[in-house]
């Protein structure tokens, strides 16, 4: 648990990249650690911002009905993003960014030690797959398909979907990130057992 809290306090004070210069807050992420289920989303919104935690907006919200479709509550899970600071104007962490920010997602997969790590939208999980040396073939390709991988020496299944906030704005993507949740525990499934089983 020290390992954690050193790992909160060095992202509270970072300035490794610009992001720092206009957030609030950053948000490092929260849930149980150890975990068996892993979020990881994009970059925090206004909302998080301002709260310093991740997911309490309307994609939050959503967030949490999504997990309800798996079987789960966000008691259950860790949460965090890829990047940790907020982009100005909600844009899209860009490259530098995400490379700057990577050595903390990559302590927290080592701490954390998820056994699936549900990637939230493109950004999530084109970052995952890279990490775990996978080639992205898209969302629409890759989303709600269960890949094994290794990352930071841990294995892993990932489990790419859409990102929360891309259905409060399209209405044909919620069925699909419904069904993509749905299919989580079946997705997981050990000899017959739902990983789900194992929490
Ligand atoms: S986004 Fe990450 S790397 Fe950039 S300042 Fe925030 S914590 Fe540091």
């Amino acid at each position: 648990m020290r390992e954690y809290e050193d790992l909160v306090s060095e992202i509270m004070a970072c300035t490794r990249c610009r992001l720092h210069l206009s957030r609030r807050n950053p948000v490092p992420g929260e849930g149980p650690v150890p975990s068996e289920v892993m979020i990881v989303g994009e970059a925090p919104g206004r909302r998080e911002d301002e709260a310093g935690r991740p997911f309490v907006g309307q994609a939050g919200k959503l967030l949490d009905r999504l997990l309800g479709l798996a079987g789960l509550s966000r008691s259950m899970v860790y949460i965090t993003n890829v990047v940790k600071c907020r982009p100005p104007g909600n844009r899209d962490p860009r490259r530098d960014e995400v490379e700057a920010c990577n050595i903390y997602l990559r302590r927290q997969i080592r701490i954390v030690s998820p056994r699936i790590i549900v990637t939230l939208g493109r950004i999530a999980g084109e970052t995952l797959y890279s990490m775990a040396g996978l080639r992205w073939r898209g969302i629409r390709a890759e989303r709600g398909r269960p890949v094994n991988a290794v990352i930071e020496g841990l294995q892993v299944i990932l489990y790419p979907t859409f990102h929360p906030a891309a259905a409060l704005y399209n209405r044909e993507v919620l069925p699909m990130l419904e069904e993509d949740f749905r299919n989580l525990a079946r997705a997981t499934s050990r000899r017959g057992r739902s990983l789900l089983d194992f929490m």
